[in-house]
């Protein structure tokens, strides 16, 4: 059995995925935390022991992700932009264009055939268009992350938010609420104030089709509908129980592999 895995501490949550013969054996997703070494570790042995496999059995460990060099058990580091590429073709091969929306970064990736990175766009300066966003703006009205895709799909037309800068934004907010407007009216406002963001990150790289989004935020539903509605077409989505916050783990976990088979020999 040959295992391998991928480890990508992110500037807000920590992934490890662990792959045997191919097949992902282990995944675990915990918050970052101000000590990257640490955290690498312990998720490390958290999806070791998931998957009842000791440590000296992997032959390969690759780290992604804002603090990959800071993995200090691990063979080699790989930026998270090949690794996102990656991991999603490794769920839906005919993807072309990846979309990693993650806490504190936003990225449109171009990949081949394979998964392999041809070209990307990237916006880390600033909190539009990012997790953190929408992670001020729960706060701000009081509502869990999870229970924002719910609230994006009631009956309702959207509030306009019209500032991106997250500061604005969430003096709008403010306004809104105290005007009295529902809930579900501003949420699904903010999901499109973000994807018009992210919509436009993403025209700069061109939008082959399959377009796929991963990282944290793809999991909340009323995003993907919000970004199906600026770029006016449908991106494909991840089937149930395939986590797209994991693909940068899981990339760094198929690259893992790809270096050990050429290792070997
Ligand atoms: P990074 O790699 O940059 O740390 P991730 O891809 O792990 O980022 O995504 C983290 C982001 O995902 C956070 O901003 C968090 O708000 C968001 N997120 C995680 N789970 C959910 C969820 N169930 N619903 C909505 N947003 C989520």
């Amino acid at each position: 059995m040959s295992v391998c895995a991928g480890v990508d501490i992110g500037s807000t949550a920590s992934k490890s995925v662990i792959l045997a013969d191919g097949k992902i054996v282990s995944q675990v997703i915990g918050p970052s935390s101000t000590n990257p070494a640490k955290t690498a570790r312990e998720i490390y042995q958290h999806s070791l022991a998931q998957a009842g496999i000791s440590e000296s059995e992997v032959v390969f460990v690759v780290g992604t992700g804002y603090g990959r060099a800071q993995v200090p058990f691990a063979d080699a580091n790989i930026s998270e932009i090949s690794c996102h590429g990656r991991g999603a073709h490794y769920f839906l091969p005919g993807a072309r264009t990846v979309i990693d929306i993650g806490g504190q970064d936003t990225k449109a990736i171009c990949v081949d055939k394979d998964g392999n990175l041809l070209d990307f766009a990237m916006n880390d300066k600033c909190a539009a268009g990012t997790g953190r966003f929408l992670e001020l703006m729960s706060r701000t009205l009081g509502v869990q992350l999870e229970e924002l895709a719910r609230l994006h799909f009631e009956d309702g037309e959207p509030c306009v938010i019209g500032n991106m800068c997250s500061v604005f934004a969430e003096s709008e907010v403010i306004n809104l609420v105290n005007e009295g407007a529902p809930l579900s009216r501003i949420v699904k406002g903010l999901h499109l104030s973000l994807a018009s963001r992210v919509a436009s990150l993403a025209k700069r790289v061109g939008l082959d089709p399959e377009i796929v989004v991963t990282g944290g935020v793809a999991k909340n539903r009323g995003v993907i509908a919000a970004l199906e509605e600026r770029l006016k077409t449908r991106l494909s989505a991840f089937a149930e129980g395939e986590d797209p916050q994991i693909a940068g783990a899981l990339g760094a976990a198929l690259i893992a592999r790809d270096q050990a088979e050429k290792k070997s020999g």
